[in-house]
């Protein structure tokens, strides 16, 4: 380190020392003010303009030295000098420190934090480049981060000091002058009676209403500037357009028409979306007869000798079609027309933040509209492997048009779409092999969950792959090969049929939110805020296309809070909760969870105990000849509070609602554990839990006086 950088590094510290030391944050107190109060007000009469400078001089040194205290200063600042002079002399004393300390970070750290992370900072730099001073007066308006904590990372980044200076003197005004104010009021209390003065009271309102209404200010600034570039039509036809009637536009729509809004749901392709015609409804129409046939094939361990279901691929699939139909008036255009919803057939495309052109069959249709909801889905990937075009391949989206059955199934991927197919297709007859590039299946639950359900899928007679790296398929004629790196091996897979299951995509592009300039996130979703809405406050994102989740009910619940916040957003805007979100893999055994399991919990640093109760145990399990899984239970140490449950077995789907709902309303353990369950049901494997747990943090000591109690009264 340079000699002048020790120096400034040796000085800083020595003034830190010396402060802490000599413990002089007891005279940055309210209460060592009131008692000193007389004595500096009849200094400032007497030399008003050393009284000032010196004030202004321990301030500047105080954010200089990035001290706590300013913030009680100001409101000294305005009970000695008023509101003029206190505002004047506090503007300056704080932007002259705050630039102090911006200046003492930049020439001690800058350099080493620019060359260690500048790849990584690459980003922020050009952030900062292209709206550093809009960034830095909104931190300065509404104090998200302590003051000293802006002033030292500004300085890490390249902005101008002088453009520092002004935003940060600019920005800290209307805070210093409530301060300010708020110090003048609170100087003049002389009794008790004047707590309740309209001054002091007015101060304190402001106090607190300043951020909120600083952060107004700011979302107005904004979105002006986003909007800038469009002409706003003078009135709107509606007051909501939909675009995707899945799960989440489905829900959108249907709230917007229950609160008499105006409201257009455009869809491209099939009314339902994924869920009911790809996705949730036809692939547990599969499972429901695949189980049948599972249970069939073990006849046997039921007592009976024999059985045998004669079936035929193509009626099973045409069943699951039928499953589809069923369902289907329930997302029809008729259905949704009845509850008030205007229903377009086409393809929507935003032309601007407030109009949505729609190709349907007559011809386009161009529809102004106050909000938007984008809820367009997503769609499943289809890795980059060389030559898998070559070898052809069906997705969850094409797999239900199959009406021979694939001799050979390769399935690339583990997760629960994967995992779901796989064992329906190998409980349908097919040799599955399921490949995985990593080293289980189901790699968002815990190590010992995954081996539970690989256990289950090798006892089937699928042949699981793990730690399998696809490099290329290969087509010879009517054979087609997998050819995967494993453990450094060479490995060949050969198969009739391949069905793609890595994942899905988010459906962000070709209908104009790219012309728009509505972000992606790394995960490829549209990029929104915790209210979900995108860079213009009118338009949302709900479903699969704004993540972090790809499930109906979570694109449902997103949906409520997309509608809501469109249509009653200037009353008050909700922020979308994802404190319990649940799912399940509709495996044999099925995987359910709500919350955090431990994988989780280790990579966020959150302690947690676990208990566990192993449904081998439960009597209707065994009854049912379905005593396996566990329930597994987080609580935080010591407590019964739960922070996740993951179970596996029979029904885990169904049995989970319990924590679920303990989950979201605060109900612990011991409130399960004092609730009546039926016998002999599966859902006592909850209460089994919760009974495991108690024991376990059972009052030892107290038990052992309770042991001598009786011993006594024996006599
Ligand atoms: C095999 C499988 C099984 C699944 N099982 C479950 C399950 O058991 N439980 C569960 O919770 N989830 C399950 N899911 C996930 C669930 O299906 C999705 O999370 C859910 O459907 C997402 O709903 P969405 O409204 O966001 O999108 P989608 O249902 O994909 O709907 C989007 C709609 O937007 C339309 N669209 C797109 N662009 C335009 C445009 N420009 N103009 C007009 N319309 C447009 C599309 O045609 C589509 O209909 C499963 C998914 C799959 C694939």
């Amino acid at each position: 380190m340079k000699a002048g950088r020790l120096l400034l590094l040796a000085v800083i510290a020595a003034s830190v020392a010396f402060y802490f030391a000599f413990d002089l944050g007891q005279y940055l107190s309210l209460d060592y003010f009131k008692t000193q109060q007389a004595a500096i007000e009849s200094y400032r009469v007497s030399h008003p303009g050393q009284a000032a400078l010196a004030f202004f001089a321990i301030y500047v040194a105080v954010t200089g030295l990035s001290l706590p205290g300013a913030a009680l200063m100001t409101l000294v600042g305005g009970a000695i000098f008023g509101l003029l002079w206190g505002t004047l002399i506090i503007s300056f004393a704080s932007t002259i420190g705050a630039t102090l300390a911006f200046l003492a970070a930049r020439f001690l750290l800058r350099d080493g934090v620019q060359r260690r992370f500048g790849d990584r900072l690459g980003a922020i730099n050009s952030g900062i480049a292209k709206d550093g001073p809009f960034y830095l007066f909104t931190l300065r308006l509404v104090p998200i981060f302590p003051f000293f904590v802006i002033n030292l990372l500004m300085g890490l980044t390249g902005l101008r000091t002088s453009t520092f200076y002004w935003v940060s003197q600019l920005g800290m005004l209307p805070a210093t002058l409530v301060y300010v104010n708020a110090g003048r009021e609170i100087g003049r209390i002389e009794s008790l009676a004047g707590i309740l003065s309209p001054g002091l009271l007015l101060s304190f309102a402001l106090l607190g209403i300043f951020p909120l209404l600083a952060r107004k200010a700011i979302a107005f600034v904004k979105a002006r500037k986003v909007y800038a570039p469009w002409p706003r039509p003078r009135q709107f036809d509606r007051n909501l357009v939909v675009i995707g009637a899945g799960s989440a536009g489905l829900v959108s729509a249907y709230i917007a028409a229950a609160v008499k809004a105006k409201v257009t749901l455009v869809e491209k392709h099939r009314m339902g979306g994924d869920c009911l015609n790809t996705g949730c409804v036809p692939s547990k129409a599969l499972i429901r007869t695949t189980r049948f046939l599972a249970d069939v094939r073990r006849a046997g361990a039921l007592g009976v000798r024999s059985a045998n279901a004669d079936f035929d691929f193509a009626e099973v699939m045409e069943r699951v079609q039928r499953v589809v139909h069923t369902v289907e008036p329930h997302d029809s255009v008729e259905r949704y027309t009845g509850l008030g919803v205007e229903v377009l057939l086409g393809e929507a495309r935003i032309t601007s933040p407030w109009t949505v052109e729609v190709a349907t069959e007559q011809g386009i249709r161009t529809l102004s509209t106050r909000a938007i909801v984008v809820a367009t889905g997503g769609r499943p990937a289809v890795p980059g492997v060389p030559g898998i075009e070559d070898v052809g391949y069906v997705t969850s989206d094409t797999v239900w048009g199959l009406r021979t059955p694939p001799r050979r199934l390769l399935v690339l991927g583990g997760g629960p779409i994967g995992c779901e197919l796989a064992q329906c297709f190998a409980r349908l007859g097919a040799a599955v092999t399921q490949v995985q590039r990593g080293p289980r299946l189901l790699p968002k639950e815990d190590p010992e969950i995954s081996a539970s359900v690989m256990e289950r899928f090798r006892s089937e007679g699928i042949d699981l792959r793990m730690g399998h790296a696809p490099l290329h398929f290969e087509r010879d004629g009517e054979r087609r090969s997998l050819v995967c790196e494993h453990g450094g091996a060479r490995v060949d897979i050969e198969f009739d049929q391949l069905l793609v299951a890595v994942g899905r995509t988010a459906n962000v592009t070709g209908f104009g939110l790219e012309a728009l300039g509505i972000g992606v996130t790394k995960d490829g979703t549209v990029e929104t805020n915790d209210h979900l809405q995108t860079i213009y406050p009118n338009i949302y994102a709900a479903g699969d296309v704004a993540g972090p989740f790809q499930f109906t009910h979570t694109a449902s619940h997103q949906a409520w809070y997309a509608a809501v916040n469109a249509l009653f957003g200037q009353f008050r805007t909700f922020k979308a909760d994802y404190s319990v979100i649940p799912w399940c893999t509709f495996t044999d055994p099925e995987v359910a969870r709500v919350g955090l399991n431990e994988q989780d919990a280790k990579a966020k640093g959150i302690p947690y105990e676990v208990t566990t109760y192993g449904i081998d145990d439960l009597d209707r399990a065994i009854a049912d000849e379905a005593a396996h899984g566990v329930v597994k239970v987080l609580t935080a140490p010591g407590k019964d509070r739960i922070l996740g449950v993951t179970i596996v077995g029979e029904h885990a789907g169904d049995l989970i609602a319990e924590f679920i709902l303990a989950m979201r309303h605060g109900l612990g353990l011991n409130k399960i554990l004092g609730t009546i369950h039926i016998y002999p049901t599966l859902a006592e494997a909850n209460k089994y839990a919760a009974g495991a747990w108690k024991r376990a943090h059972a009052p030892q000591r107290v038990l052992e006086w309770v042991g001598r109690y009786h011993a006594w009264r024996r006599g």
